[in-house]
């Protein structure tokens, strides 16, 4: 039985890497590094995750000497600015989950490789001031000592919780993300974002393009196929393959 609804942030609640790889290119120009990271490069830079461990990747591979902890600060900064300027919105669906899933009485949780500055940013001008107090759990990269694919992030929510990875669905929107969901024991549905359409996505309990396709997971009872009625969400979890 599902007893919690699991969130991964970057990717899966809101299209973020496109304004985290604008916040990076910020950050560099205002340390005069001469670097540019254009949407390719970028992408190729996601198999690293965490932006500190990004930063200094690159520079390993340029054989250069960087400071990383401060430009990874003063991106994090410029982030969150432009997040707090309204620059982002949640995916399709997702509002919706969380608000069925509190209906239900599921637990809410976020498992993130990010920063908590960049969730608490996010959740306050999507889902409202304070709205990060809707999550019985928020572990994000300050928590952890390795970063997904390792699920370390993912075991300690489910402590927080106090469940099992059996008892939680998990939310995804990439490889490394869903590799670590998986280890823990969550079963995880994957909803590919603008930087993992490509990504290997085996494991996954379910492909959708974004979480609105909830509706069609009651096709076999189309009286109750509105999109997102905790009905709805209550099949598709007692559906869910083992
Ligand atoms: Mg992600």
């Amino acid at each position: 039985m599902i007893r919690a609804i699991v969130f991964d942030v970057d990717g899966t609640m809101a299209e973020t890497e496109e304004l985290h790889r604008r916040a990076f290119n910020a950050a560099f120009a205002e340390f005069g590094l001469g670097w540019f990271w254009d949407p390719p490069t970028y992408a190729r830079l996601l198999q690293t995750t965490g932006g500190r461990e990004r930063i200094s990747a690159y520079a390993s591979s340029l054989s250069a000497k960087v400071d990383a902890p401060p430009i990874h600060r003063r991106k994090t900064e410029i982030y969150n600015q432009t997040i707090r300027d309204g620059g982002i919105e949640l995916r399709p669906g997702i509002a919706a989950l969380v608000d069925r899933a509190r209906a239900l009485g599921l637990d809410l949780a976020i498992g993130t490789t990010t920063s908590r500055a960049n969730v608490v940013s996010l959740l306050d001008v999507t889902l409202g001031a304070g709205s990060a107090s809707l999550f019985a759990s928020i572990r994000t990269g300050e928590d952890v000592s390795a970063k997904k694919p390792d699920p370390e992030v993912y075991h300690l929510v489910l402590a927080d919780l106090g469940l099992r990875g059996a008892e939680c669905l998990c939310i995804e929107d990439s490889r490394n993300g869903l590799l670590a969901a998986l280890a823990a024991g969550m079963r995880t549905v994957v909803t590919p974002s603008l930087y993992t359409a490509n990504d290997d996505f085996t494991g996954a309990s379910l492909i959708v393009t974004n979480l609105s396709e909830l509706r069609s997971w009651s096709a076999s009872r189309p009286e109750t196929s509105t999109c997102l009625q905790p009905d709805n969400l209550t099949n598709f979890l007692a559906g869910l393959p083992a």
